[in-house]
């Protein structure tokens, strides 16, 4: 291009008017190329931009046959030597652009006339829009200025751009002119803040609670929701805040939170009120169970004792009735079926026996009832091991044995010393194993034994004494109160059994000399012998009496005359034959006897003695040592 240049200057030097014509043509030419170049952009600007217009399309081709043309014209003015059909063609691009335009211009004249039409009703239209604009924006200030929202308008800085009175108010504020965002942040909260602040400016619509502090300091609770403020540019210009103020709905809020913790506490109280109530519920119930319990145990305990109380009532009540009729007995003897009655009673016994202890002797009284020695065979045995032991009860238990067996060994204590012993069978065991049941039997058996052992006491006693009232202390044979008795009763057993009965008088012949050669006591020693001969030739039926000094009676029940006679004689052998100590050999001792029968000799105890005394002196008579029968009935 230097080169072109050069060589164009130097093509142009020394022809002044021409050279000048050359340099503005040259000039010229530079300026159509330049606003060739520069003018197709601005109009694809304008045309790009504004969109709404009707012929872009024009403006565009304007814009290439403006380009075209330049291009053509560069390329004349750069080549040195330019060809011909290069200037035609640049004349023919300026004619066509020329052309073109003229053309364009002439065929949308028309349309470009009823564009300006449009365009006046466009602006009429465009005129009413912006009157309604206005009063809309009228009417839209109104409203944000009497609405009850705040609204703030605010700048990328925070900087208050519009606040209408209610935000104003809202900040205690005349008004916000001036004042930023920040000012009403607090302290804490200015990095949050700026952090919405962009957000919102990004577009964010999230409705946000925040807080902001009154211009007297005063805490304010608001509902924020913003919106960018877009310009017709694009930009965004600020954000347009909405302010809703909830410090009363946070206030009643905060007013609820603490209501509702404290209802909270109150319920909590309440309710450890109600466990710590549950606990003592739960506590009184296990102490009223507990107590319920023992209630009910003592109450069983009660009915316990107070069965035990009635079965010893009912014991003590069997007790006295035995005491009655033990006591009402006239023998030992006759104790026995009184004891058994009780003790098949009481005891559900078995068998039983009574025992009397006499000088270290075991002797049965009356009858044992069951059979105490089915199972005990070595029943005697057990019981003196009891004594040997002074024992107060005794139970054994039959082992091994087909039916089982218990033994029930009670000794009978009378005056500090045992009298006898009670013993009872029965299959099971005297025991229950219930402590009050056989603390019962235990008094019940000590009770029976001190009944049992003092009846039979007072019993052995009147026997004795009895025994002592009818026995000769001499020779221990019966006396005359006895014989009299005894006479009486056979006499009264005749009318039932028709039997007869013997009395015989034996007498001692010359009885005097033996006291006075031998002395008393050889008297009564022989006496003694005479008894006991008497003894044992007389059956146990038999009475043996002594009437008195040295005269004996015999009665023999059952005996008739003949019978009476041979037993007189039996017996008056064996005196004669006696050997009696203290007396010598040649002395032998003779008896005479005199007989006398019931009822043959008498009806009475008198007459039979009267009439057997009559043959004993027949028997003195007829020289002693002999046997008479009574002659004649009295
Ligand atoms: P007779 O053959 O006639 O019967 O003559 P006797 O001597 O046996 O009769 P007597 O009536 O004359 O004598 C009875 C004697 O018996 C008198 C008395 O001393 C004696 N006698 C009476 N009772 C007892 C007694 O208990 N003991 C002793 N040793 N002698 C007695
Ligand atoms: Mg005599
Ligand atoms: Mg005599």
């Amino acid at each position: 291009m230097w080169e072109a240049l050069q060589t164009w200057t130097a093509a142009y030097q020394g022809a002044t008017p021409a050279a000048l014509s050359v340099w503005l043509q040259i000039v010229a030419d530079a300026l159509i190329l330049v606003a060739c170049v520069a003018l197709p952009p601005a109009l694809w600007q304008f045309a790009r931009r504004r969109r709404d217009l009707r012929f872009r399309w024009l403006l565009l081709l304007i814009a290439a046959l403006f380009l075209a043309s330049g291009m053509l014209l560069a390329a004349h003015m750069l080549v040195a030597e330019a060809p011909l059909w290069l200037g035609t063609a640049r004349t023919v691009a300026a004619a066509t652009v020329a052309i073109a335009a003229a053309a364009a211009a002439w065929l949308l004249l028309p349309q470009l006339l009823n564009t300006r039409d449009e365009l006046r009703d466009a602006y009429r239209a465009l005129s009413q829009r912006h009157r309604e604009l206005m009063a809309s924006q009228k009417r839209q200030r109104m409203l944000v200025d009497t609405a009850a929202e705040g609204v703030w308008m605010l700048d990328p800085e925070g900087r208050t751009t519009f606040a209408n009175k209610a935000m104003a108010e809202m900040l205690g504020c005349a008004t916000l002119k001036g004042r930023t965002l920040f000012d009403f942040v607090f302290a804490d909260d200015q990095t949050p803040t700026e952090a919405f602040l962009a957000r919102w400016m990004a577009g964010d619509p999230r409705r946000t609670e925040f807080r902001l502090r009154r211009a007297d300091g005063e805490l304010l609770f608001v509902l924020v929701s913003a919106a960018p403020v877009i310009e017709a540019d694009g930009t965004t210009s600020g954000v347009c805040v909405m302010v809703t103020d909830i410090s009363e709905r946070e206030r009643m809020a905060q007013e609820l939170q603490r209501l509702n913790l404290e209802l909270g506490q109150r319920v909590e109280a309440r309710t450890r009120e109600l466990e710590e109530t549950n606990r003592e519920l739960a506590r009184e119930m296990v102490v009223r169970e507990y107590v319920q319990a023992e209630l009910a145990a003592s109450n069983d305990r009660l009915n316990h004792y107070l069965q035990a109380l009635r079965n010893h009532t009912e014991d003590i009540r069997q007790l006295n009735q035995l005491s009655d009729a033990l006591h009402s007995c006239d023998s030992p003897a006759a104790m026995v079926p009184v004891l058994a009655r009780f003790c098949d009673s009481f005891f559900k016994s078995r068998g039983g026996v009574l025992f009397q202890w006499r000088d270290g002797e075991l002797l049965l009284v009356g009858d044992a009832w069951g059979d105490p020695w089915r199972h005990f065979a070595d029943l005697e045995e057990r019981v003196r091991a009891v004594l040997a032991r002074s024992e107060t009860v005794f139970e054994a238990h039959q082992q091994g044995a087909a039916a089982p067996a218990n033994l029930l060994c009670i000794p009978l204590n009378a005056r500090g010393m045992v009298v006898g012993v009670l013993v009872v069978t029965r299959e099971d065991s005297f025991w229950s194993g219930d402590p009050v049941s056989d603390q019962n039997t235990q008094q019940v058996v000590r009770a029976l034994a001190e009944h049992v052992a003092l009846a039979g006491y007072n019993l052995t006693l009147l026997e004795q004494l009895r025994e002592q009232s009818f026995v000769d202390p001499l020779t221990s044979l019966y006396n005359r109160r006895y014989l009299n008795d005894h006479v009486e009763r056979e006499i009264a057993a005749y009318e039932r059994k028709q039997q007869p009965f013997a009395l015989l008088i034996l007498d001692v012949d010359h009885f005097k000399l033996v006291n006075d050669r031998y002395g008393h006591d050889v008297g009564d020693e022989a006496l003694r012998a005479i008894a006991q001969v008497i003894l044992s030739q007389t059956r146990k039926t038999d009475v043996c009496c002594r009437l008195g000094g040295e005269e004996f009676v015999v009665l023999l029940p059952g005996a008739a005359q003949e019978l009476a006679l041979e037993r007189a004689e039996i017996i008056r052998e064996a005196v004669h034959n006696c050997a009696i100590t203290g007396l010598p050999s040649s002395h032998s001792l003779t008896i005479s006897i005199g007989v006398s029968v019931f009822p043959d000799h008498g009806s009475d105890m008198s007459c039979l003695l009267r009439a057997a005394d009559q043959a004993l002196y027949r028997s003195k008579r007829g020289g002693r040592n002999r046997t008479s029968l009574a002659m004649l009935e009295c």
